[in-house]
């Protein structure tokens, strides 16, 4: 090759180079926050008295509603005529099990609104691990304390306090609103919220918005911004546990054949763990790294601005943290094992559970088919009854509905920066699907990192300051449209 030729070549590349570094540059210049409407917060309704507002709350914790506890729901369900006499004077209630669905009619032809929430709280494994007994309430620290101060009774308690407020001071809700509190979420809601959501269809009933719990306000360092990050779910993974199950030649362990039951389980189990699905950067995920970027600093901006280019690095990035590899991939673990009753005797079968979160995109039959590919023959795959659910379909992010939930989060202390998100544990949402366009998940509370693993978890609290803040949300929601 020629001398002159091999310099034009380089300025070649030197202009190529200098055309991608412009249109990188340009991007994240470009780059600007999403233009929202200034939205404040309802004031509480004048009626409103805020610790007798946060008693009530306390007393809520106070019933057992586990799963099962007919009398606990009973004994909630007359404290809830007891507390909010103006809700069951003007709200309709129809009730599925102890599930309860009201309905607030406006007059109005607008498309309804409904809001969700569970009154089933899950139990209590480690009692000796709470500062202050689970189904106490007790008001101390600062803090409510209990069993559904967070997941979600919560919920049901704010949302009754917003609409006893509005009801209070003769206010009407722009369109009809609908509250949908199940008792079985816990538990997968087959008995509550998909009853619900059933009736609610063969109403032919569609929903400019439905809200349930889901994402919160946490800190931005969550993802690399200075200011707090309201995440908003717009899709939740599902759900799938399978059986593997290997057979062996039983006999005494003294004389074994080269395979064993146990042996061929565990090897499958290796093979999975070896081989994770693949990750991508799906929707709701894109989204978020988008809508905070303007809010990252310049280097990593450009990233997120030119996720066309750098979307390997970043998902490299997320890989690396069990919490983000949740948000790109469908994720395999193994939970359980079964095989041998006797250290010297060989087993006949052995089973292992394998618990997947698919990932938007992905089926239990995309899964089964790629389990069948990659195990050998004799290990047997099977769905554990009952432990399915297919992934949730996904909202848009670019919506009035959203916008009208991402401008009451903004809305809350620090002004948090609303961002959608996408959900890798289970709600009662999924089963709503069918009935709006709009399903969104936010619990307007906000927390810490580290207060995530009190839901399910011991020291379930609430902030008695974000009591009263929670309700505003609730107004907010019920009084725009
Ligand atoms: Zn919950």
């Amino acid at each position: 090759m020629s001398g002159r030729l091999l310099a034009r070549l380089g300025v070649l590349f030197v202009l190529l180079l200098a055309g991608l570094l412009a249109v990188m540059v340009s991007r994240t210049l470009l780059l600007a926050p999403q233009e929202r409407k200034a939205v404040a917060l309802p004031a509480l309704a004048e009626s409103s008295d805020e610790p007798a507002m946060v008693a009530r709350l306390s007393r809520a914790i106070t019933f057992p509603t586990l799963t099962g506890n007919d009398a606990a729901f009973d004994d909630f369900h007359a404290f809830l005529r007891d507390a909010f006499p103006l809700v069951h004077a003007s709200l309709s209630l129809k009730i599925f099990g102890h599930s309860l669905l009201f309905h607030w009619d406006s007059g109005q032809g607008c498309k309804p609104t409904l809001l969700l929430a569970h009154q089933d709280v899950v139990p209590v494994s480690s009692p000796e691990d709470w500062r202050y007994p689970p189904f106490s309430g007790v008001n101390e620290e600062g803090y409510i304390w209990g069993r559904g101060a967070m997941d979600d009774k919560v919920s049901v308690m704010a949302i009754l306090e917003a609409v006893e407020g509005m009801l209070a001071a003769d206010q009407q809700p722009p369109c009809d609103v609908w509250l949908a509190f199940g008792h079985d979420e816990e538990t997968g809601g087959v008995h509550g919220a998909a009853r619900m959501a059933a009736w609610l269809l063969s109403q032919g009933l569609q929903f400019e918005l439905v809200l349930d719990e889901g994402g919160m306000v946490l800190p931005g360092s969550t993802l690399g911004i200075s200011a707090p990050v309201a995440l908003i779910g717009i899709a939740e993974k599902g759900y799938l546990s399978v059986v593997l199950r290997a057979h062996g030649e039983p006999g005494h362990s003294s004389r074994p054949p080269a395979k064993t039951a146990v042996g061929q389980v565990a090897a499958a189990i290796q093979t999975l763990q070896s081989h994770p699905r693949p990750a991508s950067l799906g929707m709701p995920v894109r989204q978020m790294l988008e809508q905070v970027a303007p809010w990252q600093p310049f280097a990593k901006r450009m990233v997120f601005a030119n996720l066309w280019l750098f979307e390997p690095l970043v998902l490299q990035q997320l890989a690396s943290k069990p919490e983000t590899n949740a948000l790109i991939r469908t994720t395999q673990a193994p939970t359980m094992l079964n095989a041998g009753v006797k250290d010297n005797v060989l087993p006949a079968t052995a089973e292992a559970v394998v618990n997947f979160r698919l990932l938007p995109g992905e089926s239990r039959d995309s899964i089964l088919g790629w389990l069948e590919a990659i195990l050998p023959s004799d290990v047997q795959v099977t769905v554990k009854d009952g432990f399915f659910a297919e992934a949730s379909s996904i909202s848009p992010a670019h919506s009035a509905a959203f916008e009208r939930v991402a401008g009451l989060a903004a809305a809350l202390p620090d002004e948090p920066v609303p961002a959608p998100f996408l959900m890798i544990a289970g709600s009662d949402a999924r089963h709503y699907q069918a009935l709006s366009e709009n399903v969104l998940r936010f619990l307007p509370v906000s927390l810490q990192q580290e207060d995530i693993a009190r839901f399910h978890g011991p020291n379930e609290r609430l902030a008695r300051d974000q009591y009263a803040l929670m309700v505003r949300f609730y107004a907010g929601v019920l009084q725009s449209k």
